[in-house]
């Protein structure tokens, strides 16, 4: 049943159909005949965040590298979220970015800003997908462990339960499975009961608190722009973000780190957004109407599974999204990085003529899609004091520098753009020392008499 490079034989199943599984179903679906994709709950004409997905009631911002895969995955989407009711503009012109309590210079990126609820956002993949002829989706099903050849060098299946009465477990088979079921993916145990060694595991302790609650907010709060986004600094560790979604409505997150929980009570939240002094959000909230509940999400830690390292992995299974890494997500990467390791999932398989190689396939993934992101993450958290973890030279440098680039981001179009690019994944970081970058932290260290 192996799938030959350019045929389309064979059947690949998808564990969890959220963000990570239907990029991963898009990219399969060219190499397989057949892709399943299996989650707990119902998919299909959902528009509400689900159980699966508690994250999906936060603010879920999409990057413009993420923007720019996920049109490119599926061509016209981005008109087709505009018309129904997402935001559409410029990320550097019509997003106000606050950094260190500031705001940014605004900059024409060309990169567009994409702004909507979480669900709204994966019913539209999700409904381009379901139209794969390939794709198939296998709802309100339980996964509940993998089936392995007697060997157990490669994993040949997936042991299911649907939650209809009287249903009995059944085994799905498979020439591939690709395990997108999220941070709390069973793959590491698993790999062990089939007398793997266990994956190394990087957990890096942020205590991020999330409070969000979606307002109706008066039009002139905005005038022509779609969103507020407030970056927690290490002087004023808490942030927010207001930000238009499907059509008159605004979701406002606030978040707070290492404990720092914003109130679930209308008094404390407001409390707490007034404690961040960002012009026009507090007037506004005290005058907008509440559509729902306020509502909190606890982030203790970034976790990364370093797959890639491992010295076996069976065949016929692969990880992918928040399954391999999930980031602070403050800083709104991992709905990106799914694309990304897509793209990587894609390579791989060209590259492999369609028969993947596990550990081939996760060091591409680390370093095409993964290792970039985080080290960004990790980075920008250690820049509070209060987070712990090893500050390398090379960190505190970068720390240095990425202060020196966000002051003059405050006056400079040039290096607000720069700083756009980079925070979207669009750029690496590297574009942030670039000789002309340079040469304009230069003028504006003069300019302010440093
Ligand atoms: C509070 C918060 C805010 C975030 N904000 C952003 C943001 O602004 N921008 C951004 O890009 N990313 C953001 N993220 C990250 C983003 O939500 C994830 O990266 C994205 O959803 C991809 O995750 P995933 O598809 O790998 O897993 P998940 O989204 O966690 O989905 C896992 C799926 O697997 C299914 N599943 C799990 N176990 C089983 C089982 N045993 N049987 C059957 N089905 C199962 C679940 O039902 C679910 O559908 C945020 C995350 C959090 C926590």
């Amino acid at each position: 049943m192996n799938a030959q490079p350019g045929t389309t034989q064979g059947r690949a199943v998808v564990l969890g159909g959220s963000i990570a599984g239907l990029f991963a179903a898009r990219v399969l679906s060219e190499s397989y005949a057949e892709v399943l994709v299996v989650d707990r709950d119902r998919l299909t004409g959902v528009k509400e965040p689900r159980r699966g997905v508690p994250q999906g009631r936060h603010v879920h911002g999409l990057l413009s590298r993420g923007q720019q895969i996920l049109e490119g995955l599926f061509p016209g989407l981005t008109d087709e979220l505009a018309e129904d009711g997402a935001a559409r503009g410029d990320v550097g012109h019509d997003v106000r970015w606050y950094m260190n309590g500031e705001r940014l210079r605004p900059n024409r990126s060309g990169l567009v800003a994409l702004t909507s609820r979480r669900p709204f956002l994966e019913r539209h993949v999700r409904e381009r997908v379901l139209a794969l002829p390939a794709v198939t989706f296998l709802e309100e099903c339980d996964i509940l462990r993998l089936q392995a050849s007697p060997d157990r060098g490669r994993v040949t299946g997936v042991w299911v339960l649907r939650q209809a009465p009287g249903s009995t477990e059944e085994l799905l088979e498979a020439d591939l499975i690709v395990d997108t079921t999220g941070r709390g993916s069973r793959t590491p145990a698993w790999l062990e009961e089939l007398g793997y060694p266990r994956v190394e595991e990087a957990k890096h302790r942020i205590g991020l608190g999330y409070t969000t609650r979606h307002y109706r907010i008066g039009p002139d709060f905005y005038g022509d722009d779609m969103a507020v986004n407030y970056v927690a600094s290490p002087s004023l560790p808490r942030g927010l973000i207001v930000s238009k979604v499907d059509g008159d409505r605004s979701v406002v997150t606030a978040y707070g780190i290492l404990g720092d929980q914003p109130p679930t009570d209308h008094e404390g939240f407001l409390a707490f957004v007034e404690s961040l002094d960002v012009p026009g959000v507090h007037a506004a909230l005290l005058a907008a109407e509440p559509l729902d509940e306020l509502v909190a999400y606890r982030f203790p830690a970034n976790l990364r599974r370093h797959y890639e390292r491992l010295p076996r992995f069976p065949e016929g299974l692969l990880v992918m999204g928040d399954a391999v890494c999930s980031f602070n997500p403050s800083y709104a990467q991992g709905m990106t990085v799914s694309a990304l390791s897509a793209l990587a999932l894609r390579d791989h398989l060209t590259e492999s003529g369609g028969l993947p190689d596990p550990l081939g396939y996760f060091k591409r993934l680390a370093a095409d899609a993964i290792d970039g992101p985080w080290a960004m993450s990790i980075g920008g958290d250690l820049a509070f004091p209060g987070v712990e973890g090893e500050r390398t030279p090379e960190i505190l440098a970068g720390h240095a520098h990425l202060a020196r680039v966000q002051a003059a981001a405050v006056h400079d179009e040039e290096v607000s753009e720069a700083l756009t690019r980079v925070i979207g994944l669009v750029d690496g970081p590297d574009a942030l020392l670039a000789p002309a970058l340079m040469a304009a932290l230069d003028r504006h260290d003069g300019r302010a008499g440093r």
